[in-house]
């Protein structure tokens, strides 16, 4: 086969105009300041008041104003709901399909992990989540900063790099484990992540209650919150230790719940998403590590269902605690994070509008940042969507997300009929 030459001069040409365009594609709107003005029929603030016939005004990167006057109107979005882009906050966005079409993780090349999780970024962002935290892979430390740069489009990524994986004493003493949370934090990590026990069914604590002391006080002295992988007793543990989050909690007590809502514990338990993803993609997920042998060893995994949908019920009830919206969304999750709202609502009891808030004004609050995401009140970050519907009375509409804005940039516009099923997914 012949190989098209390129002109030298023509190849330059091409390397001018990928780089004009690049320039071009590059947040005018952050740099020049322009204002835009958005107007709506319903606003959802992301905290639990709803606006009605309203003008949101945004400059550059931030909300500067809700006027119902002001012009002119440079987006129309009457007839949708308008809400603060959504926080995921529990992610694996760097776990994908391999080139086999199995479970990869994030393996494969240094190529193809990128694009993958490029890919992965896209659709989250497409699906109205404009920021994520992501837990479990020190490959998303170079998306969380292309995305910040401007380079890539995607969510704002919060990173844990790698987790302290409790491991009994191998996981070290108290001293070490100081040293490796310092050494997480050098490595550029916005949080940390600890897994503290067994998998969903069995397996007990996998560190000691001194040991997790360490991990949690330390995070505190550096500053950086620590979300706890935690099942059963692993639950109280973690919210006697003043780890900032628990992570799933099967098998938590009421008493659990409740020390965690003294505590201020923050929750972020899975309604279905994770389980309904391995269900609908068992035959990707058939064999590779962690997962069943055989087909019908996934059969086991529906019984988790009932049991998470139990765990929230009770969870809602008990006064003062904090449960965020977290999907723990692993390959062939990506771009599907909303479908958690539905399992919440539908199965798990979780009121609508708690379910919104959960991913705006208190998951903002849950990550540090309720004074620049999770609203939309001046003086925020312009992170807006749209649904087509109103998630209050039918909570599928959170499928149909027709505009997204991030920190003033818009990276969807669709027409409202135009809307397939899901927002953003992968084939
Ligand atoms: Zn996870």
């Amino acid at each position: 086969m012949r190989r098209v030459r390129i002109h030298p001069k023509l190849f330059l040409i091409v390397i001018w105009l990928a780089a004009l365009a690049a320039a071009q594609s590059k947040t005018p709107v952050q740099e020049s300041g322009k204002r835009i003005v958005i107007r709506a029929s319903t606003v959802l603030d992301g905290k639990g008041t709803v606006l009605h016939d309203t003008r949101i005004v945004v400059e550059g990167s931030k909300i500067v104003a809700i006027d119902p006057k002001a012009g002119p109107v440079d987006y129309d979005l009457r007839g949708l709901t308008v809400l603060p882009g959504w926080i995921d906050a529990h992610v694996h966005i760097a776990w994908s399909f391999g080139k086999d079409g199995k479970n990869g993780g994030d393996e494969g090349t240094p190529q193809e992990a990128a694009y993958r999780v490029a890919s992965n970024a896209w659709v989250t962002l497409m699906a109205g989540f404009t920021t994520v935290q992501s837990v479990g892979s020190p490959r998303d430390v170079s998306l969380r900063d292309s995305i910040a740069q401007g380079l890539l489009p995607g969510p704002r990524i919060l990173s844990a790099v790698e987790p302290l994986l409790g491991r009994g004493e191998q996981t070290g003493t108290p001293d070490e484990i100081r040293a490796y949370i310092r050494k997480q934090k050098e490595a550029g990590a916005d949080l940390i992540k600890i897994i503290a026990s067994g998998g969903m069914r069995q397996g007990g604590m996998t560190m000691s209650q001194e040991q997790l002391n360490a991990a949690c006080d330390e995070g505190r002295k550096q500053g950086l919150r620590t979300l706890v992988h935690a099942y059963r007793e692993a639950v109280h543990a973690a919210a006697l230790a003043g780890c900032t989050q628990v992570e799933h909690g099967l098998g938590a007590t009421d008493d659990d719940l409740k020390l965690m809502a003294d505590k201020g514990t923050y929750f972020d338990p899975q309604a279905g998403l994770l389980i309904e993803t391995y269900l609908l993609y068992k035959e990707k997920y058939v064999g590779t590590p962690y997962y069943p042998k055989t087909l019908e060893g996934f059969a086991s995994m529906e019984q988790i269902l009932p049991m998470n949908r139990e765990l929230i019920r009770r969870a809602v009830r008990i006064p003062g605690l904090k449960i965020v919206f977290g999907t723990d969304a692993v390959a062939g999750a990506h771009g599907r994070n909303a479908e958690e709202f539905i399992d919440r609502v539908r199965d798990a009891g979780v009121d609508p509008m708690a379910a919104m808030i959960s991913a705006n004004s208190l998951g903002a609050e849950a990550l540090g940042m309720a004074n620049q995401i999770g609203s939309i009140a001046p003086g925020l970050e312009a992170d807006i969507i749209a649904l087509d519907g109103d998630p209050l009375k039918d909570i599928t509409a959170v499928r149909r997300v027709a505009f997204v804005m991030k920190g003033g940039i818009v990276y969807k516009n669709t027409a409202r009929n135009a809307i397939p099923a899901y927002a953003g997914v992968q084939p």
